[in-house]
């Protein structure tokens, strides 16, 4: 039971769940790792498209026609450099040609936008597709705001541990579907752990799941992919129908604070659900800022962040492999440390949870990460100088010398 109180009437099943915390920062703070954010400031196209917007008296258009153009547009090109890239290693000129003309471009129907981040889509998906008597399953640990999503609805959350590997069970997902399920969510890259879901398997899951059940992939950090093997959900958009990929310009894009998140869909299927929405929830600020972004000035910029931001990933992993921890594949702008590997140090050990105290000791030396206490540590990939302070403090952490 809660110890809430309030004023007026509360629906228990709300009353009963804390609600979604954010990481919180100590004065001393040097690094700021614990929420997967950009750590480049805004690109320069971005602020002047902001600073040029100023008619702020005016609704921006619900639809927000444009942008969602653009968003298609640019993610028609990404497959085609994605399946000329494929083409190209496979070296069947003929194969390439037909892989190019099999390619559906998507349309401005294929694409949703919704204000306050993919996470508002997140809750308009459940809201349509789950009530009191439903249930949606996901993997687990994940975003920490998927266990959230059903308690308005008054749905079940079905969780379904990860492997040891910090991949999804895909096999225990399927069979935790059953008659009641109204959405299964599936993670890619995963945050907080980092590995994606491949092609094959995601196949694979998707012919074992009822076809009329939505399944959402949660593609938050696709740009930071650098795995061929992984899923591309988008290309498989025409295959599954059922099939919803979200994306966000909070991270690769750096506009964490403007709150802007899109996903891609059949047209009939954000036409159904689009009752369950907020209303204009896209502000004219963040869409200007995503135009820019969206600009071939600013995707070149975001290409080459995005890289820079990949190679430290690169750095990280090897440093803690190098001081004796295994990480898992990290595919996303950030690294997970299993609690086990943490366990294994010389103060580890009784009652303190061993992510807990390695968060803490990190914290009190200006390093914020994100502990998930019986699970692991989850570092954002930031500053080309974290990488060494995290590795330093990690060391002193294991009890060895540092690196
Ligand atoms: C950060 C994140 C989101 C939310 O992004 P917003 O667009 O900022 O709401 C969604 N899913 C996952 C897995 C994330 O890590």
């Amino acid at each position: 039971m809660s110890s809430k109180t309030t004023p007026i009437k509360i629906r228990p099943e709300v009353l009963a769940v804390p609600g979604y915390k954010q990481g919180q920062a100590p004065a001393n703070l040097g690094y700021k790792l614990s929420s997967n954010e950009n750590p480049y400031p805004p690109l320069r196209v971005v602020l002047d498209a902001i600073a040029d917007r100023t008619d702020f008296n005016r609704y921006t258009a619900a639809d927000v026609t444009k942008l969602r153009e653009n968003i298609a547009a640019t993610e028609n090109e990404r497959q085609l450099c994605r399946q000329s890239t494929a083409a190209a290693r496979g070296g069947n000129p003929l194969r390439a040609v037909a892989a190019l003309q099999q390619l559906k471009p998507l349309s401005a129907a294929n694409v949703h936008v919704l204000g306050a981040g993919s996470v508002a889509i997140l809750y308009q998906l459940i809201g349509a597709t789950c009530g009191p008597a439903n249930n949606y399953v996901y993997p687990w640990p994940s975003f920490e705001a998927y266990p959230l999503l059903g308690t308005v609805p008054g749905a079940t959350g079905k969780p379904v541990p990860l492997t040891a590997a910090g991949r999804h069970d895909l096999t225990a997902m399927a069979a935790a579907v059953d008659d009641a399920t109204g959405a299964v969510l599936l993670c890619s890259p995963n945050n907080p752990t980092g590995p994606t879901i491949t092609a094959a398997e995601f196949k694979d899951f998707m012919q074992r799941v009822p076809h009329d059940v939505m399944v959402v992939l949660d593609e938050a950090y696709a740009e930071f992919v650098t795995d061929a093997a992984a899923v591309d959900g988008v290309s498989l958009l025409h295959n599954y129908p059922n099939l919803v990929v979200l994306r966000t310009f909070a991270k690769a894009q750096g506009l964490a604070g403007l709150r802007l998140g899109y996903g891609f869909a059949a047209p009939e299927i954000w036409a159904a659900v689009s009752p369950a929405a907020i209303p204009m929830s896209v502000n004219a600020l963040s869409e200007a800022a995503a135009l820019a972004a969206l600009s071939d000035e600013g995707q070149r910029e975001i290409t080459a962040r995005v890289a820079t931001l990949v190679q430290r990933r690169a750095e990280l992993v090897r440093g803690l492999t190098q001081l004796g921890l295994t990480v898992p594949a990290a595919q996303g702008n950030f690294v997970w440390i299993p609690a086990a590997q943490l366990a294994a140090a010389p103060g580890a050990g009784g009652e303190v949870d061993p992510p807990t105290a390695y968060a803490a000791q990190l914290a009190a030396q200006g390093i914020l990460v994100r502990p998930f206490a019986g699970h692991g540590v989850r570092i954002s990939v930031a500053e080309a100088e974290s990488i060494p302070a995290v590795l330093a403090a990690t060391a002193t952490y294991l009890g060895q010398e540092s690196v």
